[in-house]
């Protein structure tokens, strides 16, 4: 229903209701039918719709003559040029402008482009946790193309499923170098349920370790670091050397945050042991060994009790009582 007609005047009678002024016959005037049996009259250029929006010819019924309405359609295009039509993406598919047009997907592009710089393992295992949406953006087809073409050879037929694709791909590439190992240069691990070229497995990483030699190396009982080391079958006697070491660095982790706590509760934040403890790298613990249980003596402070400190994040054994320790920690900063 067009409540807005734009014709030519045909006669001296009305009277624009913004100027108060006549409208002369055959100027262009804007007719309202506001009200019931009342009609608004206004100049063109008197005129000013009350919505501020984009203006489309079909919310007018246009009765000028041919010679007359490109007068109309310039002021339109004048009011126009303020505003963004609402259907900017109608020449797009409709798939498309509805993808780009809503806000909760313009949010998913934005995470998609952020989600490509991480690993794979950082996107299932971290991102995926963060939030709703985050889970959801790891469901896009378009995540998973980005991945497989970053990751891998563009394939030579449009995958139907580029998830599944991915993951197909994943899994026959080589956990270390991640590359495609050839056939007769393949290992497949049972363990990992993944795939090596026989010559990465000879890294140093791989290694397969029994309890006691995790104990000898790392001076580090296998059943402590056990709820660190992730999704590893545990009823197996062996053990990736490379597992160990994370679960052993996560382990460690936790004791230095643990002492820590305790050292800020009893001496204050403010307390010297605070900060020295607090510079322990917890991941490297074990470079600067002379034997298994030798303190870090690369380190310029060879006090007691740093060494008993260290020996506890490391080892996570107490062999001092805290008591004790804090006595000791008296004695060496005075
Ligand atoms: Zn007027
Ligand atoms: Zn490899």
């Amino acid at each position: 229903m067009t409540r807005f007609y734009v014709d030519e005047c045909p006669s001296n009678r009305t009277t624009c209701e913004v100027c108060k002024e006549k409208i002369s016959r055959g100027e262009i005037r804007i007719l309202h039918d506001e009200y019931m049996g009342k009609n608004l009259y206004y100049h063109l250029m008197c005129y000013t719709p009350k919505r501020k929006r984009f203006l489309k010819e079909k919310y007018f019924k246009i009765l000028l003559s041919p010679g007359i309405k490109p007068l109309f359609l310039s002021w339109m295009n004048e009011w126009n040029s303020f505003y963004l039509p609402e259907n900017i993406h109608s020449n797009v598919p409709s798939n498309i402008s509805r993808a780009i047009n809503t806000p909760a997907s313009k949010i998913k592009r934005i995470y998609l482009e952020v989600f490509k710089f991480f690993s794979i393992s950082e996107i299932i295992n971290c991102l995926s946790l963060v939030c709703k949406d985050f889970y959801s953006t790891i469901w896009e087809p378009e995540l998973w193309r980005c991945l497989y073409t970053r990751d891998f050879e563009t394939p030579s037929i449009i995958p139907e499923d580029w998830k599944n694709a991915y993951l197909q791909e994943y899994i026959t590439h080589c956990f270390h170098c991640k590359k495609k190992p050839e056939d007769f240069k393949k290992y497949e691990c049972q363990l990992l349920k993944r795939v090596f070229c026989t010559s990465c497995l000879k890294n140093e990483k791989y290694k397969l370790l029994s309890e006691s030699q995790v104990k000898n190396k790392y001076n580090v009982s296998l059943k402590n670091i056990s709820k660190y080391i992730g999704n590893f079958p545990n009823d197996k006697v062996v053990i990736y050397n490379f597992l160990v070491v994370r679960a052993i660095n996560k382990y460690r982790k936790q004791n230095k945050e643990n002492i820590l706590n305790k050292l800020i509760k009893t001496l204050g934040q403010t307390h010297q042991i605070v900060s020295i403890i607090d510079n322990i790298n917890t991941n490297e613990m074990d470079i600067n060994l002379v034997g298994i249980l030798a303190p870090n003596y690369d380190c310029d402070i060879v006090k007691e009790s740093y060494r008993a400190i260290f020996r506890i994040i490391r080892t996570g054994k107490r062999e001092v009582k805290f008591s004790d320790l804090l006595s000791m920690i008296r004695k060496d900063f005075k």
